[in-house]
Order: C-alpha cells, then sequence, then structure tokens
C-alpha cells in the first residue's frame, strides 16, 4: 500500500504551504530542506524538523485534501459550483446520482462524498481511464462509471440527480427525462451563453421541467495580512452557469 499513489500525510510549512506525501519508505524533499523517512509516520499535528531546520508541522489528510490531488484530464467542476449543486438540490446519502460526462471524474467524485450512489458516463476511452484511476485513489466505492455515450440513453431509473457538463446537454434532455424521479432535479453546468440558450429552449418543450434558476457563482478572495486586508490581485477567472431544473409531473 506504500506507492499506491494516494496522499498519505500532508507536510505544512510556516507560510502555509502544503506538501503531499505519497511515499512514506523515502525520505520527503521540499524547497525548505528534506524530511526524513522515520519522520514521516509521526502523529497528527507533530513538528517535524528537516535537514536544513526548517519546522513544519505533519497532518494525516482528509477527503478533501485527497480530492486536491486528482489527475486532472479535462477541466473540472471548481469547488464553489459543486457546493452550489449539492447546497440547491440537497443531494445526500440516499440520492442517486447520474452525471455526465465524467471527464476526470472531479464531480462525480464529490458527490460521491455526499450521495448514496453515482453512476457517470464518459464517452472517451482516455477520459473514463483517469477518471477510474482517480475513483480507486479516492477509495470511493460508491461510483460506477459507464464508457457510454450518454446521448444514447441512462439506463438507471428513479434518479434523484443528474448532472450534466457536457458540449450538447440538449442531447440528453429525452433520457434524462425517462432517468429522473418525480420530485428530482438536473443540473447543467455550461461555461458558455448559447449553449444555456439552447439547453432553456430544449427544455421548454418538456412541460414537466420547472426551471429553478440560473446562476453563476462569483468568489472573490482576500489576502488576510495584519492590516493589508483586500481582495487578492490575481481572481479565478469564469468557470460556468449552472442551470437548475426539476421535474415536477
Ligand atoms: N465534470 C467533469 C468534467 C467534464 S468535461 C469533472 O468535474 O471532472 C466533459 C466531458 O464530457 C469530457 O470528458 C467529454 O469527453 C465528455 N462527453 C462529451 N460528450 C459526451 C457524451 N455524449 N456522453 C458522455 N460523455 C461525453
Amino acid at each position: 500500500m506504500e506507492k499506491d499513489g494516494s496522499v498519505k500525510r500532508i507536510i505544512i510549512s510556516k507560510e502555509g504551504r502544503k506538501f503531499y506525501v505519497k511515499d512514506l519508505s523515502q525520505d520527503y524533499h521540499t524547497q525548505f530542506g528534506f524530511i526524513r523517512k522515520e519522520e514521516l509516520s509521526r502523529e497528527d499535528g507533530s513538528e517535524v524538523v528537516s535537514n536544513i531546520g526548517e519546522k513544519m508541522r505533519i497532518i494525516s489528510p482528509s477527503f478533501i485534501d485527497r480530492y486536491r490531488k486528482i489527475r486532472r484530464a479535462p477541466q473540472i467542476i471548481p469547488l464553489k459550483d459543486m457546493a452550489a449543486i449539492i447546497a440547491e438540490t440537497g443531494v445526500n446519502r440516499d440520492s442517486l446520482v447520474v452525471d455526465a460526462g465524467t471527464g476526470s471524474g472531479a464531480l462525480a467524485c464529490f458527490l460521491a462524498n455526499y450521495a448514496k450512489k453515482v453512476v457517470s458516463y464518459e464517452v472517451r476511452e482516455d477520459f473514463f481511464r483517469v477518471a477510474s484511476e482517480n475513483v480507486k485513489l479516492l477509495g470511493l466505492s460508491n461510483i460506477e462509471l459507464k464508457n457510454k455515450n450518454v446521448y444514447d440513453g441512462i439506463d438507471e431509473k428513479d434518479v434523484d440527480l443528474i448532472t450534466f457538463d457536457l458540449p450538447e446537454p440538449w442531447l440528453a434532455i429525452k433520457s434524462a427525462e425517462q432517468a429522473l424521479k418525480i420530485g428530482g432535479f438536473i443540473v447543467s453546468y455550461s461555461p458558455t451563453i448559447p449553449q444555456v440558450m439552447d439547453f432553456s429552449a430544449e427544455m421548454k418543450k418538456h412541460s414537466c421541467f420547472q426551471h429553478i434558476k440560473t446562476i453563476e457563482i462569483i468568489e472573490r478572495q482576500w489576502e488576510v495580512e495584519e492590516r493589508k486586508v483586500r481582495p487578492k490581485s490575481q481572481e479565478i477567472g469564469h468557470s460556468g452557469f449552472l442551470s437548475f431544473y426539476r421535474r415536477i409531473c
């Protein structure tokens, strides 16, 4: 289990820099010197000292730390947008979720940390493989990945939440309507407004879908350093728009 690629420990420098240790059988090198391998198994919160005398802290990773280190193949959905999906739909340990396309599996994995089960569809085999590795790294057992085109249909029934991060989400609406339970949600994430427009136009043809809202989440991070308390100069740019719908009949 020493070299399975998952994060085993996290070393945090005085300035808050984090180093993710994946292999406990070797000394760990940082720009502040190296930490001897014997130190890597110290208890959480311990102070570890590098060979050049730099003092750092060591902790064990939680889900979010391991999640941050997953492999990214296509662009993933940022945390701020995933949080909104969870908050607006109330997805929880009783929920069956269908997701497409899987991409790196970021959203699928994040949702699996809350839901009963997540089934995710990916048309490309290379991304399907990347996502499968990520699921393994995170040790999630409630995700099923399918190397399938979601436009050809969704196998699941009585689904509580369907999430789309697809170039042409409107092509998946018919399948989604059959899979979703009454009261269930569809959330479509799209980077551009023409996609939002085409999705909305197609959804309007299905009278059982109620449009709840379309939002863009803007996160502004602040620097907090003594009296220098101000928005950070470098902002995260645009990610995508989230459109929320509910099946009501
Ligand atoms: N939400 C993902 C990123 C998805 S990127 C994450 O958080 O990691 C969009 C993905 O949709 C790409 O991997 C693309 O290959 C896949 N895709 C595009 N069309 C598809 C289709 N018809 N069926 C299934 N997957 C599709």
